[in-house]
């Protein structure tokens, strides 16, 4: 779809917003529309203050569903081309405003616990709500969303739906799909809809999932209602082992999963990637970490499993206590970002990382062609400093690989993009879309993997399309997310 261009100039567009929710609710200063531009997390040009794209016209703090709706309309009737964001840890470009004068819409202050409810284990929160925040709150109380991604201390729940989030737990607990029980959510044109929460329902498709990932590209979340379990970190068992080869790895992680287990946690690393992780004890090796969590006599089960799995298989044994200290460390809040960016600056250096799955026959494959063609194939493979992955999230049909690259950048701030993460990204999106599997695990497809959103889905890209032609029929919904951006 061609992207929808206002008619009215980004003074005009900034006056009927301030008029709208009044001037505490919009934000126009020059530095903080610069910084809204673009994704924060490592943007190399912005760490460089560069910023080359459409400078937002306003940023807006609505405070309700009814301003979220009053925003929407007017963005319809002028053509004005909105941004949703909350947490700001997007990472594929879905913050980036790649049209002229368009309306960031920050939906941080709706934030507000609304319920939680011990009978029906649901909980209620506003889209602002940071996921720290809420899990501090339900944990307290005994309960838990079972939702721990890296980003939990800044994503809030808007973004965390709309990007389909996973979380290290995934494995007991699924996917922020698979919590989501119902949600509210404001569509162009200020049309409020609500998906009520009910366990199950066989009426027609499932139309949860129009909303969870959709980027910002069809509708602004409001209020999300998740799934809760009881919180019992008293019986996890922490578990790690180092094992010779990748492979061995991944057949160990199959083998349980398959035969039915489901520790929480259930990850492979590569020794590039564990030389990162676990410098202490990893001796060149691959490490596989596994917990196993619930209710006791599960815990124990899951463990017991565990421990057989590992019988017949060579390996070397890390100290439980070792993996849950890692566990406790893991999450990254603003601290870690802003370290992460000086470090950048100061040293011309950057990490990046690409997510993909792929069914359980093809994982050897695909991380074989990923190494293999990015250092004979990428023309920069001097400037790599690491090149690994892991496997972090795993089903019973297969897994996702986590591809991890770091660089020294041997370019301009403004070349860095083409020259290295571009070329990298496309050697494991092309090779996960050749051996059948997706190109994206859990980061969304933003904007920097639109090239394959056709390929990825197939024929069935004409129903993607229908939802955007139907939910979004002016284009006004985050114009270059998720569907490639058209000339005009
Ligand atoms: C250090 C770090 C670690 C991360 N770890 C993980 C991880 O373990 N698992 C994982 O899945 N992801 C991870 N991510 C990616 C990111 O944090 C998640 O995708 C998260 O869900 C984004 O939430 P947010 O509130 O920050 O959203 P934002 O960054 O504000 O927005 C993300 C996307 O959602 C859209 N959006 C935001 N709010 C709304 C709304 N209310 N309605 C409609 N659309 C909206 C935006 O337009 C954008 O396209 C990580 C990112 C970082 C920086």
């Amino acid at each position: 779809m061609a992207p929808s261009r206002s008619p009215l100039n980004r003074r005009s567009i900034a006056g009927a917003m301030t008029e709208l929710l009044g001037p505490d609710a919009v934000e126009t200063g020059d530095e903080q529309l610069k910084a809204a531009s673009v994704d924060r997390f490592k943007k190399y040009t912005a760490v460089h203050g560069i910023y080359d794209g459409p400078i937002p016209a306003a940023i807006l703090y609505p405070g309700s569903t009814a301003e979220v709706a009053a925003v929407l309309r007017f963005a319809q009737e002028n053509l004005v081309t909105v941004v949703p964001r909350t947490g700001g840890t997007a990472t594929e470009g879905g913050l980036e405003t790649v049209i002229e004068d368009s309306l960031v819409v920050d939906g941080s202050r709706m934030n507000a616990i609304l319920s939680i409810d011990p009978v029906d284990m649901m909980a209620t929160a506003q889209c602002g709500v940071g996921l720290a925040e809420l899990e501090d709150t339900l944990r307290a109380q005994g309960l838990t969303t079972g939702h721990s991604p890296q980003s939990k201390p800044l994503a809030q729940m808007g973004g965390l739906v709309a990007t389909r989030s996973i979380g290290q737990f995934s494995t007991l607990y699924g996917g922020i799909e698979d919590m989501v029980v119902g949600l509210e959510s404001v569509f162009p044109g200020g049309q409020v809809t609500r998906i009520k929460n009910v366990p199950r329902r066989a009426a027609g498709p499932d139309i949860r999932h129009v909303v969870i990932g959709s980027e910002g590209a069809l509708c602004f979340i409001t209020e999300v209602t998740v799934k809760l379990f009881r919180y019992q970190p008293e019986n996890n068992r922490y578990f790690g082992f180092l094992v010779d080869e990748f492979a061995d790895g991944i057949a160990a992680l199959r083998e349980l999963i398959t035969a039915g287990y489901r520790p929480s946690v259930c990850r492979v690393y590569s020794p590039e990637d564990a030389r990162q992780h676990f410098a202490d004890f990893y001796q060149g090796k691959n490490v596989v970490v596994l917990v196993a969590e619930g209710p006791a006599r599960i815990a124990d089960a899951t463990a017991d499993a565990i421990e057989e799995l590992f019988c017949d298989r060579p390996h070397e044994r890390v100290d439980g206590s070792r993996i849950q200290h890692w566990f406790e460390n893991l999450n990254w809040g603003q601290d870690q970002i802003d370290a992460e960016k000086a470090a950048m600056l100061e040293h011309s250096h950057l990490g990046y990382t690409t997510e993909v799955s792929v069914d359980w026959s093809r994982v050897s494959d695909l991380f074989d062609a990923v190494m293999g063609r990015i250092r004979s194939e990428f023309g920069r493979a001097g400037d790599l400093t690491m090149l690994g992955a892991h496997s972090s999230h795993s089903y019973q049909t297969g897994t996702n690989l986590y591809f991890v690259y770091d660089y020294t950048i041997d370019a301009s701030p403004r070349e860095e993009i083409e020259v290295y993460h571009k070329p990298l990204n496309a050697i494991i999106v092309t090779e996960a879309l050749r051996m059948g599997g997706s190109m994206v695990h859990h980061h969304g497809i933003g904007k920097y993997r639109t090239p394959w959103t056709r390929e990825e889905h197939g024929s069935a890209y004409y129903l993607l399309t229908g939802l955007k032609h139907a939910f979004d029929p002016r284009g006004v919904m985050n114009a270059g997310t998720i569907f490639p951006l058209e000339p005009r």
